[in-house]
């Protein structure tokens, strides 16, 4: 198969349109077979229960090249079974995740000359999704689905090296007590935007948002989980059902316990302990990790000793371990590796 002709290193991370992508439709109780298809446009009713009602979900996962030049993915069941949770909180029939992964698999075999090489960094974004489709003005859940999956190439997340960030404690909630913020909801990006236009306006990098009960707990950012090292090196991750269950986390504290032998905590993490962790890293299928060198908190500054030039060496010995994992040179736990191609 020859690969397209793109420049691989200098992709960014947005959207390119590739050669087919797989769709499905329920109707009347029941998913349609669900095919591939060459045509990138949805033309739906003016009144579709999506933009009237934000009746929709979505998933990200990545394809890679590996080093012995076969195609992956990493867990795609985690992420099929992630959106049949988030669809039943939304009303929105589950798309079955036996299904859910093939038509992963189909995609990206699909669109295998779209899969940047390996040891360019670029990796093959996924995107799974579902919207209610037919149209609905009363308040209630759409009867038409569409669950679609499309995949663009993108670039290495750290480009020109790794570079730690800046945060900010934020004032706006992204998620309610039993409201939505464990399911991956389009309307938990859409009312996070005008929080992250701040953030960008006013210098920093993301918001680090508390729990809006009590603003004492370190809950997420818009679309990562937090992972803290204390400074005996145990790794802790934050704990709340408001929190969206980072796949990446879940199989980073996987990494810390059983390849690098660590003490792994998953518990309530209250902003006022933060300061004495000694790594900050915020953790998702787009970076990994990312290393977070600074969190200021309405004007107080807590600095991490692992400074704002490199990653910490225990999140450094995460991330390599985890990307040696999706990468193949380093054997993976049963199940991890969905081999493609
Ligand atoms: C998708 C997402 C994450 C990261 O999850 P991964 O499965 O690791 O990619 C974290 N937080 C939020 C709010 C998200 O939507």
């Amino acid at each position: 198969m020859e690969k397209k002709n793109i420049d691989w290193s200098n992709l960014g991370f947005s959207y390119m349109e590739t050669d087919k992508r797989y769709v499905s439709n329920y109707k009347d109780g029941a998913w349609d077979e669900g095919t591939l298809t060459t045509d990138a446009n949805v033309v739906l009713n003016e009144c579709a229960c999506v933009f009237q009602y934000a009746q929709t979900c979505f998933e990200g996962l990545k394809a890679y090249t590996t080093e012995d030049g076969h195609i992956v993915t990493f867990r795609p069941d985690l992420n099929a079974q992630r959106m049949a949770t988030t669809a039943e909180r939304l009303k929105m029939p589950v798309f079955p995740e036996d299904r859910f992964v093939d038509a992963v698999h189909k995609v990206v075999e699909a669109n295998a000359a779209y899969v940047p090489p390996y040891g360019s960094g670029a990796t093959l974004y996924i995107r799974p999704y579902m919207f209610g489709s037919n149209p609905v003005i009363g308040v209630k859940p759409a009867d038409e689905y569409q669950f679609r999956v499309f995949t663009t190439p993108v670039g290495p997340y750290f480009k020109g090296g790794v570079k730690p960030i800046t945060i900010r404690v934020c004032d706006y909630d992204r998620a309610a007590p039993h409201g939505t913020g464990h399911v991956k909801a389009g309307l938990n990006y859409a009312m996070s935007l005008y929080a992250i236009v701040d953030a960008h306006e006013k210098g920093y990098d993301e918001n680090m948002y508390l729990d809006s009960a009590t603003r004492t707990k370190v809950e997420e950012t818009g679309g990562a989980n937090f992972l803290f090292v204390t400074k005996d090196n145990t790794v802790v991750t934050p704990k709340s059902p408001t929190i969206l269950p980072s796949i990446t986390r879940r199989s980073l504290l996987y990494v810390a316990e059983h390849y690098l032998g660590l003490k792994t905590e998953e518990r309530e993490v209250y902003m006022d302990e933060v300061k004495d962790f000694a790594e900050c890293g915020l953790c998702g299928t787009a970076a990994v990790i990312s290393p977070v060198g600074k969190i200021v908190d309405h004007g107080k500054e807590i600095c991490f000793p692992s400074g704002m030039e490199k990653m910490g060496p225990t999140i450094q010995k995460l991330y390599d371990t985890l990307t040696g994992i999706q990468m193949g040179h380093i054997e993976a736990p049963e199940g991890w590796i969905h081999r493609i191609c």
